[in-house]
């Protein structure tokens, strides 16, 4: 692998049999998966400085290992996914664990049995932890928009505890909206448990954090012989597009294109923006040992940010007398000035714009969207693995 920074002088797009934009879970994993199954010469053009997209972590000026966008906790039910990301590190074995603080009480998130006593007292608690299990079983997992369907008293008492300390906040403060006017979907990632276990994932058999980081399994992701990186270059600059017909750098494209960015940024947003949630992340480093118990601590009646990530109690580094912790504050993304948009807002009118900019690549049969931002989808690392691996396989087949 090399990895250069710029397009070199002449640089001859076919040279190459495959063009990926983006260094991301998307594209790293077609390219390795293309270079090594069918040895394709691959070009990777990533427009940001480094490679690992929203995955990069780095050492800060304290010497602590930080995610600059946002905690990234792996997690996967997915053996496939976990059988191919396992080839490129070994995983710290943790336990993602989230605290939501209600008015300075501490409590699991998910709403479990314990937050449960801390909320309503201990006897009370039990009760009413009682009335959960009779009527959704132990063990299970109950979405707070199923919960606050149900018609008996002690139940609403609950689903209007939660929704008022755990969701709606926090659902407002991330999204501008209430969590009724969002995709249940969404909701539906953080259920109600009716259990002990406090952990954040606990349904994820593969769990943890890369031993090094996620900028080293990027590393050893694409090198390969066959994989060349172009960093700080940015697709929209080189690529040409006609309804049938691509050019990179004025040359006629023939080869592969895949493409994990966002589609309506590459086509300068002519049919409209596609709308997004942004998040300016705010590090901060303070001369302690630990600032809070857990990863991460959601503020979910207080404050203006989300949530604060305590990343050595993630990576389990050991730093004396320093921590560095990050704030995040969600805002509505704003096209066309270099923003990063994070997250993308299902609802059926953006959907709608999204199909409208996928019929104008459909056209173009060696153009191929995958990723968080090309596919327009809440995906997290594994569901863009796994996507990534189904698209390298379809062009593999068709080799
Ligand atoms: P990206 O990582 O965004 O990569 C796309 C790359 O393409 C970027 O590097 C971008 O610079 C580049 N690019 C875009 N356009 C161009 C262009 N025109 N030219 C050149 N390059 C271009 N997932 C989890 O599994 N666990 C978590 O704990 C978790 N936490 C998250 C926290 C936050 C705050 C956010 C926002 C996401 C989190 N995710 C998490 C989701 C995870 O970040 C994504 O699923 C994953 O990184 C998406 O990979 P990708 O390759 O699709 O996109
Ligand atoms: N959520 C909430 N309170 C919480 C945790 C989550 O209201 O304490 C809601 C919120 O709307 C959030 C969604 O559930 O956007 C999904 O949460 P998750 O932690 O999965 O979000 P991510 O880590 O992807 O930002």
């Amino acid at each position: 692998m090399s990895i250069e920074s710029g397009l070199p002088a002449g640089f001859n797009p076919n040279a190459y049999d495959a063009i990926i934009v983006g260094a991301g879970f998307a594209g790293a994993v077609c390219a390795r998966r293309l270079a090594e199954a069918v040895n394709y010469k691959v070009c990777v053009l990533e427009r940001r400085d480094h490679i690992a997209g929203n995955a990069y972590d780095y050492y800060d000026e304290a010497g602590i290992l930080v995610h600059k966008y946002g905690p990234h906790i792996y997690h996967t039910t997915d053996d496939r996914v976990d059988t191919f990301l396992s080839r490129f590190t070994d995983w710290t074995p943790y336990q993602h664990k989230v605290l939501a603080n209600v008015h300075g009480t501490l409590m699991p998130v998910p709403f479990n049995h314990a937050s449960l006593k801390l909320a309503f007292g201990d006897e009370e608690g039990e009760r009413l932890y009682q009335k959960l299990v009779g009527t959704f079983g132990q063990d299970k997992k109950v979405p707070i928009m199923e919960l606050r369907k149900k018609n008996d008293p002690d139940l609403e008492r609950v689903a209007d505890y939660v929704y008022e300390n755990v969701f709606l906040h926090y659902t407002m403060k991330q999204w501008g909206k209430t969590p009724d006017q969002i995709d249940p979907a969404v909701m539906g990632r953080v259920p109600v448990f009716v259990g002990n276990d406090d952990r954040y994932f606990p349904q994820a058999p593969h769990q943890g954090m890369p031993a090094e980081s996620y900028t080293k399994l990027f590393e050893r992701m694409l090198g390969h012989d066959l994989i060349d990186v172009f960093l700080d270059v940015d697709a929209r600059d080189v690529f040409d597009i006609t309804d049938t017909k691509l050019s990179v750098c004025g040359k006629s494209y023939g080869g592969e294109v895949i493409y994990t960015g966002a589609l309506d940024e590459l086509f300068d947003f002519d049919l409209g923006a596609l709308p997004y949630r942004t998040v300016d992340m705010v590090f901060e480093t303070l001369d302690e040992d630990q600032f809070q118990p857990v990863g991460t601590v959601n503020y979910t009646v207080s404050e203006n940010f989300t949530r604060i990530t305590e990343f050595k109690n993630m990576t389990g580094q050991v730093v004396p007398g320093k921590t560095t912790i990050m704030r995040e504050y969600s805002r509505t993304y704003l096209p066309g000035v270099g923003e990063t948009p994070y997250y993308v807002i299902n609802e059926p009118e953006n959907l709608e714009l999204y199909r409208r900019y996928r019929d104008r690549v459909a056209g173009l049969l060696n153009f191929h969207v995958v990723g968080r931002l090309a596919e327009y989808r809440y995906y997290d690392m594994d569901g863009v693995t796994a996507s990534a691996l189904d698209l390298s396989d379809e062009l593999i087949s068709q080799h």
